[in-house]
């Protein structure tokens, strides 16, 4: 029986475990090794590691939690349960294991555009958060990706980091004139062919979007906003309510409504960033304690 399991090794659940061994808490994190960034090679926007490698960020999170004696595991927890104060989780290997208090950091996943040549520039040119790589990509000529209107309010947004920005809407035409004239006021131009392909370099840079009449557009970066989901289905089966957005709604100090489940990082309410994420787990990681300490009160 463990006080905590965490389940989810990214800076949310790696935070929290810190918090926790420091508190001298029997903790163990199980983890199945895909945080959201690991398409990326610099992870921006956090202070005093502003642009290090999201696999080293990880690597050193680990290895700073191995002298509070936090247990690391790397395996998929298949189910998860609650039944008399106990938390009962089961991973792929068939392995149960129990505790007291359960702590959800197992992030999202996003919507991809469906792109030929999209995989091996996203992350590197190909990027969904202006506030994560807006800034590698300022003056460069941006295209976003947006079917329908999903497009308009982040082609709008992104004249905050270039001058040249164009909307691809590729294929569809519901853009209304009044989007357009926005468009057209703020200088976001605007194509509504068909993609065929993404072209760029070895090492994932976007240099052409390839048009299906044959055009050829050079355009440098590109942004896309199409949504996530929820990395794993643990939320539902435990019975955690979600918002509209999907994400799972917890209160200030990242509990949910089930007694003793907490959520932090992507997975919960709030801003989706690193920084976000690692802070929510350190403030999971204290109410934990907190209500662990009240509980062995005599
Ligand atoms: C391409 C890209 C670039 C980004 N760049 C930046 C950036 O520059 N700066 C920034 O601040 N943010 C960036 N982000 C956002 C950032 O990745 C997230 O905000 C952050 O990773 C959230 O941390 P987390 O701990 O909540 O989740 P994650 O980092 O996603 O970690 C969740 C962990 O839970 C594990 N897990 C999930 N389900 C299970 C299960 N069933 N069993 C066991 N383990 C499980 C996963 O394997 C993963 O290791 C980027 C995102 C993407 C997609």
């Amino acid at each position: 029986m463990y006080d905590v399991i965490i389940i989810g090794g990214g800076p949310a659940g790696l935070n929290a475990a810190m918090l926790l061994g420091r508190s001298r808490r029997s903790v163990i994190v199980l983890d199945s090794g895909e945080p959201r960034n690991r398409w990326a090679n610099n992870m921006n926007g956090f202070l005093t590691s502003d642009g290090m490698n999201p696999r080293e960020f990880i690597k050193k999170g680990r290895e700073e939690l191995a002298k509070y004696g936090v247990k690391l595991v790397d395996t998929r927890v298949t189910c998860a349960t609650y039944s008399k104060g106990t938390f009962i989780v089961d991973d792929a290997d068939g392995t149960v294991y129990k505790s007291k208090k359960l702590l959800l950091a197992t992030g999202l996943k996003d919507n991809l555009p469906e792109l030929e040549g999209l995989e091996k520039m996203y992350g590197k040119s190909i990027h969904h958060c202006p506030y994560c790589d807006g800034w590698e990509s300022r003056d460069k000529a941006i295209a976003v990706y947006g079917p329908k209107r999903h497009g308009v309010g982040q082609s709008l947004a992104m004249k905050n980091w270039s001058p040249d920005v164009t909307l691809y809407t590729d294929g569809t035409d519901d853009l209304t004139r009044a989007d357009l004239e926005l468009l057209k006021r703020n200088e976001v131009k605007v194509c509504k062919d068909k993609i065929t392909r993404l072209e760029g370099t070895e090492d994932g840079m976007l240099q052409h979007i390839v048009l299906s009449t044959g055009e050829k557009r050079a355009q440098q970066a590109m942004f896309f906003s199409l949504g996530t989901k929820q990395q794993s289905d643990l939320g539902e089966q435990l019975g955690c309510e979600f918002t509209n957005k999907g994400v799972i709604r917890t209160k200030k100090l990242q509990q949910s409504n089930i007694p003793g489940l907490f959520v932090a990082g992507d997975a919960a309410r709030d801003m989706q960033m690193v920084v976000v994420a690692a802070a929510e787990g350190a403030k999971a990681g204290v109410a934990i304690n907190m209500e662990l300490q009240k509980e062995e009160r005599k």
